[in-house]
């Protein structure tokens, strides 16, 4: 073709049709991606596309966006190493799904190509990503990032991320990414474990350096379901964000308005449904307003709280707290939740009380009558006007607050209302259906049941029939032990959920063991262990063994370890034998003992003490020891650690009821000498427990404020707990 046929021909094709081009591989992907032009669509074909890192780069135009999609919106895979950017103007991408991997960089969706080179007027759009996690947990990425200005992200599935680094982040690190006008809306943000060190919010926009910049973002409609993370599930860093119609479910954590002024909290429902540490909305700085939001069975304290409205540093600091300051509480549902705080964090630095805010129209109520409001500091500076309690008999505020006898009555939205007064929420709230969120295509996980799910696998007495049954079972199956000894020559691991118990209970089973450990819990692992005796007397005679220990290597997903009527003895061939020792990297959401005894050990019943170099990483969320009798452990009955001083965890929360300890702790290699060992534990529970010729349990607090209660516990030849602050 002559050079002036090539120009008309482009014309041509210009003015009459945009193109869509199907690729296969990625090398059709780079050759069509080089000449697109506005109203060009690029469809990767159905299948895997492994190791993928695709940059979609174009100027298009409002009427005529560019679009990359996929050929059929269930059946197009990134896997491996992959992600995705773009650049330019006037971009759509929808219908990928990112699983079976993850990204090599920092992020797995950027808007924007590097920095200065970002994405404007652009849409990202029913795309999945699942799971894809590095492979380390406490290595860091972003899921999401939005540069550049006047994007939207929309019914798009997030769900699982495991490693560490906030889901999605809006940044603000340029002018061109300023001022942004971004759309958040109709998003699923489902299930996101306990982090167990701070990075786990779902959700930031902006950071505290440019937190005095106006981001005009709208986060509107989404679906955050059990985003638990750490203590922010949003963290708003920036200015005049609106914060609208948004469920919270079963979420642990708030919104925290934590820097930046100007934003609008209005119409949102958090359903916590009485589970422990869900909270609602945290205010800091000035001219917020919160509105119209419907908030209940938030069981969540402190800075955690149903609505917490927090002191600021006089002067602060861009990285601490502003004064609250001409902000509007009003019409707000906050029922059948645990607190509601006025004044939060009041202390010695945190001095500048609330100025200039009404808190007007808002309802508060439980059933019961007991006070929820809490205040820590001078409320002088916030107006209270025309707001309801329910038959409270002592409130610690007069002015503008009414108690009076309500009942409460379902409206067709779902929520509770007040039957014959109007106040609290409005009636028309219009509640978010999951379903209208994220897309239809992928399914929203449900309950988060592990154990017992499956079917039962006898093993018979003698060698390697337990080991077969563990190689054989799958996720959620019980393993049933026929009475007598199992003697088990491997390590048997458990990357599945699994329980395994006795048959029969009048004939127990027993277990000997000839390595290092009988069980490795990996990746994806739960143990569950039921009616057994265990003695490690067969072990080899080496120091450092383990009845049960997790993987060396990084798990992403959290695990589960509860023994239940188990009898413990022997771990005495060497020293250091542990019943239980938690790997560096690995996160239990819950280690519950219950009804078992633990005789003649040399090391720890549950050494949860790898994680020490303080940087707020620790072991496990729940460690509950209850009914158990322990008696000549050179070690302790736990040694639990969390060092570094943020804030950002409600963890970890230990309890120890209704045990006896008989001469615990004092092995020459117990470095602690306590029977009990805890640093930085968060909540403490120990009560009704003898202690007889032991070490005394030895707490040490080291940052927030951690809930202590040692009660009704007798000591014999044992002193009495020490606790200190560091
Ligand atoms: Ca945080």
């Amino acid at each position: 073709m002559k050079p002036l046929l090539i120009v008309l021909a482009c014309l041509l094709s210009v003015a009459t049709h945009a193109r869509e081009t199907i690729v296969r591989s990625q090398a059709e992907y780079q050759e069509a991606v080089k000449t697109l032009r506005a109203g060009d669509t690029v469809v990767l074909a159905n299948g895997e596309w492994r190791d993928f890192e695709v940059l979609f780069k174009g100027e298009g135009t409002a009427e005529r966006p560019i679009t990359l999609t996929a050929e059929t919106k269930d059946q197009v895979f990134l896997t491996g190493q992959s992600n995705l950017r773009l650049a330019g103007e006037y971009l759509v991408v929808s219908g990928l799904v990112f699983k079976n991997g993850h990204s090599p960089t920092d992020v797995v969706i950027a808007f924007r190509e590097a920095q200065g080179e970002y994405a404007n007027n652009s849409r990202v759009t029913k795309v999945v990503i699942d799971r894809f996690n590095k492979p380390e947990r406490a290595e860091f990425d972003v899921w999401v990032m939005m540069y550049g200005k006047n994007n939207r992200f929309d019914h798009n599935h997030l769900v699982g991320k495991g490693n560490q680094g906030v889901t999605m982040a809006v940044r603000l690190d340029s002018a061109q990414s300023q001022e942004n006008h971004h759309r958040i809306d109709h998003n699923y943000f489902g299930p996101r474990q306990t982090l167990g060190s701070n990075g786990g919010e779902t959700l930031r926009i902006g950071t505290s350096h440019y937190s005095l910049t106006n981001s005009f973002t709208t986060v509107e409609n989404n679906y955050f379901d059990r985003c638990d993370g750490e203590v922010e599930i949003i963290s708003s860093k920036s200015g005049r964000n609106v914060f609208r119609g948004n469920v919270f479910f079963e979420s642990r954590g708030t919104l925290t308005l934590r820097h930046g002024n100007d934003n609008v909290v209005e119409g949102n429902v958090f359903l916590g449904n009485h589970v422990e540490h869900t909270g609602g909305i945290r205010v800091i700085n000035k001219r917020q307003t919160v509105r119209n939001n419907y908030l209940f069975g938030l069981t969540g304290h402190r800075f955690g709280g149903a609505l917490v409205i927090m002191n600021g540093v006089p002067n602060s600091p861009i990285n601490r707290y502003h004064q609250v300051e001409d902000s509007v509480i009003e019409n707000n549902s906050i029922i059948e939740s645990s607190h509601v705080e006025l004044a939060a964090g009041a202390d010695k630095e945190r001095s500048a009380p609330p100025i200039r805010t009404r808190f007007t129209g808002n309802l508060i109520y439980n059933a019961n009558g007991r006070n929820i409001l809490a205040v820590h500091d001078d409320v002088s500076g916030i107006q209270f006007a025309r707001n309801f309690v329910h038959k409270v008999a002592k409130l610690p505020i007069s002015a503008g607050f009414s108690s009076r006898e309500m009942k409460l009555q379902k409206a067709s939205n779902g929520l509770l209302y007040p039957i014959g007064v109007n106040m609290g929420a409005n009636r028309k709230l219009a509640v978010l259906d999951k379903d209208a969120t994220g897309v239809a295509w992928y399914p929203k996980p449900g309950r988060d049941e592990r154990f017992d799910t499956g079917t039962t696998i006898a093993a018979l007495a003698g060698a390697d029939s337990l080991a077969k049954a563990v190689a054989r079972a799958q996720a959620g199956d019980i393993i049933e032990l026929a009475g007598g000894a199992h003697v088990v020559e491997r390590t048997l691991i458990i990357d599945r959920p699994l329980t395994i118990r006795s048959a029969d209970t009048a004939r127990r089973a027993s277990i000997e063991f000839a390595r290092n450990a009988l069980f490795e819990i990996a990746d994806g692992g739960s143990l569950k262990l039921i009616g057994l005796d265990i003695s490690g007397k067969t072990a080899p005679d080496v120091a450092g063994n383990s009845v049960i220990r997790t993987s060396r290597y990084s798990m992403l997903n959290n695990y589960v370890l509860e023994v239940d009527d188990v009898a413990v003895s022997h771990l005495d061939v060497n020293h250091s034998f542990n019943f239980f020792t938690a790997a560096k990297g690995t996160f239990a959401d819950h280690i519950r003992i219950s009804r078992s005894t633990f005789s003649d050990i040399t090391g720890h019943v549950l050494f949860l003490s790898n994680e020490s170099e303080d940087l707020g990483i620790y072991s496990a969320e729940y460690i509950t020891i209850t009914d158990s009798k322990f008696a000549n452990i050179e070690g302790t009955v736990a040694d639990v650690y969390r060092g570094g001083t943020d804030e950002s965890t409600f963890g970890p929360h230990f309890e120890l009821s209704g045990a006896s300890l008989q001469s615990v702790g004092s092995g020459k290699r117990n470095k602690s000498q306590a029977s009990v060992r805890l640093l930085g534990v968060q909540a403490i529970d120990i009560h009704n427990n003898t202690f007889s010729d032991s070490r005394p349990v030895r707490v040490t607090h080291t940052v927030g404020e951690p809930v202590s209660t040692i009660v009704g516990n007798h000591y014999v030849g044992t002193p009495a707990p020490e606790v200190d602050t560091l």
